[in-house]
């Protein structure tokens, strides 16, 4: 399997160099070069199986010969082994027609733990082989963050420092970064906000000395590993609804456009989706680029489901090359002038491909806050306020057929969104209620990318 840019003008590469590049020079993001497709047979076959077993079929094709069959397994069963519910992604149901699939099981309780914790693996495996180690730097606001430490502490091919802005995240988030005993996690509280973060990130990587010095490596949602790893929960809870025989559809809260894009890719592997719905909050380019074929950036406005306040949606430009037939080249301009001028249009073919694949919608602040009430009270399930995005959006896609709502955190993970909405204080999973009595390791910083370089040389020569 070979994987090619969606600016079309990069070195194509094997799977495990995709997965450590991360980003391809051109500016693209990497895609394999056809999606390989899986047999109504082979998707029947997924019934009954565990998790693990459905995750081992789907992704395989994907990976060529980086790994051996044994090896490959052996990545998925230490990946999962640390959620803390047998069957990884549950699916609950909410209304006649309406299921949730829950994807905060995992050590962070978000979804972002499925693929970060299989990177781990997958990174520790491929590192460990070929002698090399890493130097993993992350910026987040809350979620990658501790989710990319969980799944990196104690592997010893790979140095973790995860930037996140000082007094700017959840308690909750701030302790799952802060909390872990091992030498190779290293939470870094800097000074400024996210984009401070953001900003020190990429100089690192513009800076070639520093960056071939330490072997920088990133993680962020636009590595295709990532994507791929979220595959798997599309096919899983489908079969478990019929598939292969009946159809269903999907609604995703949606920030990055990582996890939906996703769905998109086990749509082409042959899993009988009908449709995908895009799920935003107040920051809506996603949702009017749908309605309106424009892509125009605005301000992003702080909310109560903070994963999804993005004014660029990174993993967009994965979809927008499909809907352009493969066009590298058309890609490119959009995105040159998206850079420049901060939008673009999409032409009407593309337009026409997007509207056949997507469905979209929006929820406000006070909806949001309504559907986390609601849905106590008359489906007994406690949401996040992503989550609710998604179900309040979901809504108004019920129909024949069966609709799956993706629930992408824990509500404990939000309490005070939650509190506020309905009334009661959403309490922590029974193997991480002692979080709050864990001792925190934090190194403070200044917002300054030169006093974080030197801390991470000091840190991965000691
Ligand atoms: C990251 C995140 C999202 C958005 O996911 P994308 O892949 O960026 O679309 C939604 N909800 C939660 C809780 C998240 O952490």
């Amino acid at each position: 399997m070979r994987y090619i840019s969606t600016r079309g003008d990069a070195p194509v590469l094997s799977f495990e160099q995709a997965m450590l590049t991360g980003l391809a020079r051109d500016g693209g993001l990497y895609l394999p070069e056809t999606v390989p497709a899986l047999s109504d047979d082979a998707i029947r076959a997924m019934r009954g199986q565990s998790y693990e077993e459905i995750a081992f079929t789907v992704m395989r094709p994907f990976i060529g010969d980086t790994f051996t069959d044994p090896e490959f397994q052996e990545i998925i069963a230490k990946a999962y082994s640390g959620f803390g519910h047998d069957a990884r992604a549950p699916l609950v149901q909410l209304a006649p027609n309406h299921f949730l699939l829950e994807l905060f099981h995992g050590p962070t309780l978000a979804f972002k733990d499925f693929a970060m914790q299989l990177i781990g693996q997958l990174f520790q495996a491929a590192l460990s082989r070929s002698g090399e180690r890493v130097t993993i730097v992350g910026a987040t606001s809350g979620d990658t963050g501790s989710a990319a430490i969980e799944a990196f502490k104690g592997l010893d091919a790979v140095d973790v420092f995860i930037m996140y802005p000082d007094g700017r995240v959840s308690e909750v988030q701030r302790r799952q970064m802060t909390t872990s005993t091992e030498s190779n996690v290293h939470a870094l509280a800097v000074e400024g906000d996210f984009d401070t973060c953001q900003g020190a990130l990429k100089d690192m990587f513009n800076d070639f000395d520093f960056r071939d010095g330490v072997r920088l490596a990133g993680v962020n949602s636009i590595n295709w590993a990532r994507v791929l790893a979220q595959v798997v929960y599309y096919f899983s809870s489908a079969v478990s609804l019929g598939a292969p025989e009946r159809k269903v559809s999907f609604t995703v809260p949606t920030g990055n456009f990582g996890d939906i894009f996703a769905g998109y890719i086990a749509k082409q592997m042959g899993l009988p989706i009908d449709k995908l719905v895009i799920a935003t909050n107040q920051n809506d380019i996603l949702h009017r680029t749908l309605e309106t074929g424009s892509y125009t950036t605005e301000g992003v406005v702080p909310s109560i489901s903070p994963s999804m306040d993005i004014q660029v949606s990174s993993n967009f430009e994965r979809a927008l090359f499909y809907a352009y037939d493969q066009d590298g080249a058309a890609v490119k301009e959009q995105m040159d002038s998206l850079k420049t001028g901060g939008s673009f249009k999409v032409s009407q073919g593309a337009y026409q491909a997007l509207q056949e694949t997507y469905a979209s919608g929006r929820v406000s602040e006070g909806q949001t806050s309504a559907m986390i009430k609601s849905a106590q009270a008359t489906m007994g399930e406690l949401l996040c306020p992503h989550s609710a995005v998604g179900v309040y959006v979901a809504q108004d896609h019920l129909g024949e057929t069966p609709m799956i709502t993706l629930a992408t955190a824990h509500p404990a993970k939000f309490p005070a969104a939650v509190e506020d909405a309905a009334g009661i204080h959403p309490p922590l999973p029974g193997r991480m209620a002692d979080l709050y009595d864990r001792k925190e390791t934090i190194t403070h910083v200044k917002g300054d990318v030169a006093a974080i370089q030197a801390i991470i040389r000091e840190r991965i020569s000691a």
